[in-house]
């Protein structure tokens, strides 16, 4: 029976987030960092029950929700700071919001897509002292396929298995070359190169990204 080839789909990404640039946020630590402005400064222009601290019956679990080293949620380890407070962003705006408010009251921000990093560089901090907020992406998940174009915008917060249903349901023969776990985020996955099955023929995820949409260190978009 003759194979049918497979059509590699090519993304444009909704959001990656520059921050690592701002040198004045990853410098912060508790004693310069102004908690209160920045709890201020977000609430101006985002949703309260898009806010959480730990104050939140809800906190623990918006933390641990797509945490996938053990470690980190079976028995906390205690000489890692938590987030003083988790942005579950709906809209780029949030994400903007978050980054301008963080550079303003130095305030460190951890962007979340999957929670798939090891180390917890997306939810924790080796630092003690350190103030940091959690910009969780999850919620940016959406994936516009382009059929005609063999094309998708995808949200940083889309997982991999997401954009692999995504894509087939659009047409059979669509596939992307990234990982094999499907709860991957496709924001850290992109960022760091992403390896998988179709890799050795048609290259790494990030080779497959047409375009994207960043917001940067000053919380352009
Ligand atoms: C079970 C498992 C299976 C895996 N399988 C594979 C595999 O088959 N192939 C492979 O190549 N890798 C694989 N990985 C590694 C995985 O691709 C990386 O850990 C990836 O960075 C996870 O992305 P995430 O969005 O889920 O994680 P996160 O923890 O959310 O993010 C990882 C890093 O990227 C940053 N980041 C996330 N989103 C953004 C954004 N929008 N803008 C800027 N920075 C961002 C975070 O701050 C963090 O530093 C696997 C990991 C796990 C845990």
């Amino acid at each position: 029976m003759a194979r049918t080839p497979t059509i590699i789909l090519h993304l444009l990404v909704t959001l990656i987030v520059c921050i690592l640039s701002s040198a004045r946020t990853s410098s912060s630590s508790a004693s310069s960092s102004d908690v209160d402005g920045f709890l201020s400064c977000l609430s101006a222009d985002i949703p309260p029950s898009l806010i959480y601290t730990p104050a939140n019956n809800n906190f623990s679990s918006v933390l641990v929700s797509s945490v996938r080293n053990l470690r980190y949620y079976v028995t906390p380890d205690t000489t890692m700071s938590r987030p003083l407070v988790i942005v579950a962003a709906t809209e780029p705006a949030h994400v903007q919001t978050t980054v301008v408010c963080g550079r303003r009251h130095s305030v460190h921000i951890r962007t979340r897509s999957g929670g798939h990093d090891y180390e917890g560089l997306s939810y924790a901090s080796v630092d003690p002292h350190r103030h940091f907020a959690v910009l969780d992406l999850a919620a940016l998940h959406a994936i516009h396929v382009d059929a005609s174009r063999a094309e998708a915008w995808v949200g940083s917060g889309a997982t991999l298995g997401e954009l692999y249903y995504a894509a087939a349901a659009a047409n059979s023969t669509f596939g992307f070359p990234a990982g094999n776990c499907p709860t991957v985020g496709v924001g850290g996955h992109l960022s760091g190169g992403g390896f998988g099955a179709l890799s050795r023929k048609y290259g790494l995820s990030a080779d497959n990204v047409l375009d994207a949409v960043v917001v940067d260190a000053e919380g352009g978009c």
